[in-house]
């Protein structure tokens, strides 16, 4: 199985080239931004109460995402790896999610950080915020966004380097170009 965990600061298109991977290594796509805004979508108890906390540009609680982690793993038994997208973003997620796949017997097979300079993401998601109407897109909240990375989630860079699984690819340039040195890192792993 490939688990690949496509890791990186808000804006630095860790979407983008989760759909482009899933498509060329048939794995399973799990964002847990894109499951929150879902809930959101359906107004259900939890996407309400995650609403608040993901336009304030805060983390939702570990034991929420956590628990959406583990429902969709548990939903794709005969997957052939899956693309952790925006997930985890602390350290206690990471050891939650080793803990899962463990015992699924498929560890984490590395953690592909994307490294793109702050001012950049900054005009990247004011940019989507105008396209695709983000409510989280704007100027107060991707402030928040980027500090809640660099406290709470850059430490899972760390936790997977300590692991021997960190590989950092240059994020900036066309969609193309970032996703042949993703491939390359890809290809290299299998
Ligand atoms: P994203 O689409 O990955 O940028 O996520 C949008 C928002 O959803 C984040 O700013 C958080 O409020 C929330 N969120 C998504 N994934 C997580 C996670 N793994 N842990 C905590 N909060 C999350």
């Amino acid at each position: 199985m490939l688990n690949i965990i496509l890791f990186g600061p808000p804006g630095s298109g860790k979407g983008t080239q989760s759909e482009k991977l899933i498509k060329d290594y048939h794995l399973v796509h799990l964002s847990t931004g894109n499951i929150l805004r879902d809930e959101v979508a359906r107004q259900t108890a939890l996407g309400i109460e995650a609403k608040k906390l993901m336009e304030a540009g805060q983390l939702v609680p570990d034991e929420v995402v956590i628990g959406m982690i583990r429902n969709k793993i548990a939903e794709n038994r005969e997957a052939k790896g899956f693309i952790f997208d925006g997930f985890p973003r602390t350290t206690a997620q990471a050891e939650a999610l080793d803990k899962l796949l463990e015992s699924n017997d498929t560890p984490v097979s590395m953690l592909l950080a994307l490294e793109v300079p702050e001012e950049e993401l900054k005009q990247r998601l004011l940019k989507r915020g105008e396209i695709e109407g983000r409510t989280d897109d704007n100027e107060t909240t991707i402030q928040n966004r980027i500090l809640e990375y660099k406290v709470k989630t850059s430490p899972v860079a760390d936790y997977y380097k300590a692991k021997g699984k960190l590989v950092t690819v240059p994020g900036i340039g066309s969609i193309e170009e970032i996703y042949a040195r993703i491939r390359k890192e890809v290809d290299a792993a299998l």
